[in-house]
């Protein structure tokens, strides 16, 4: 399996060395591993934290990408967080570098911030779980050059409500939405194992949401632990591996250039 989403020392919310991260997943014995480091613009009150020298991340995961070969697959990838007004400057840098995977995300809804609980406040479960994942689809129809959707449901995380769930029969109308864009562009789900860390009771996202995408014609599945640390690279993958194949899946993908590779799970 790979792990294609994991954030380097070169993202300002993570000391994690690219060796020490590579080795761990060796021994993990896992194929490959994907470094995705992000770039959120405008990112409120920590915008300099998620800003990074993608000059010297490029060329450096492109030796440690040689050096490593023949032992791990390294995917050279960034974690594009997207806002409306964000788009132009953000597809610059998607352009300017070799990247194989481009994850794209939504951290900021509104100009507010999930992590710090700006977003959630004053809004119920339901007004804040809705409103997440139609901007998430407008994000995507606004955004095309990506590869792979990042946590889908990372509103999970956030906003400390009683029930932290999101089935695919609470909003089958938002889901189905983002869900058949994705397939109609040809892009990935991601099944990413972060939420454990929040503790959340499954992976985001959740099972029916990773089948229901198989029953619209989704075939691109990659497994990501949205590792910080070296503790949580390849995190839980054998419990969504089974999920995966449950689901239907045979393979699970990776990218290499910008292209979908599958490897049978
Ligand atoms: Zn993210
Ligand atoms: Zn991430």
């Amino acid at each position: 399996m790979y792990d294609c989403h994991i954030h380097s020392s070169f993202s300002g919310d993570s000391n994690m060395e690219c060796h020490i991260a590579i080795n761990t997943a060796i021994e993990l014995g896992l194929e490959g591993i994907g470094f995705t480091d992000h770039l959120d613009y405008d990112y409120p009150n920590y915008d300099d934290v998620f800003m990074i020298d993608f000059d010297k991340y490029s060329e450096y995961i492109d030796n440690i990408k040689s050096q490593f070969k023949g032992k791990i697959q390294v995917l050279k990838g960034i974690e594009v967080g997207i806002q409306p007004h964000v788009v132009e400057d953000t597809l610059k840098v998607v352009n300017k570098y070799n990247f194989d995977i481009v994850i794209a995300s939504v951290h900021i809804v509104d100009k507010l911030d999930l992590h710090n609980g700006d977003f959630c406040k004053n809004k119920t479960r339901n007004e804040a779980y809705s409103k997440y994942l139609k901007t998430v689809c407008e994000t995507i129809c606004q955004f095309e050059n990506f590869d792979v959707l990042g946590h889908i449901d990372l509103i999970r995380r956030y906003g400390h409500y009683d029930v932290n769930t999101l089935k695919y029969n609470d909003f089958p109308d938002h889901i189905d939405a983002i869900l058949n864009k994705l397939i109609s562009l040809g892009k990935g789900l991601e099944v990413n194992t972060s939420g454990y860390r929040y503790n959340l009771a499954s992976p985001m996202p959740d099972f029916d949401i990773v089948k229901r995408y198989k029953e619209l014609g989704g075939e691109i599945i990659c497994t990501s632990s949205d590792a910080h640390t070296p503790e949580y690279i390849g995190y839980k993958f054998d419990y969504i591996k089974e999920l995966i194949i449950k689901a239907g899946f045979k393979y699970t993908s990776h990218f290499e250039n910008r292209k979908p590779v599958f490897s049978p799970i």
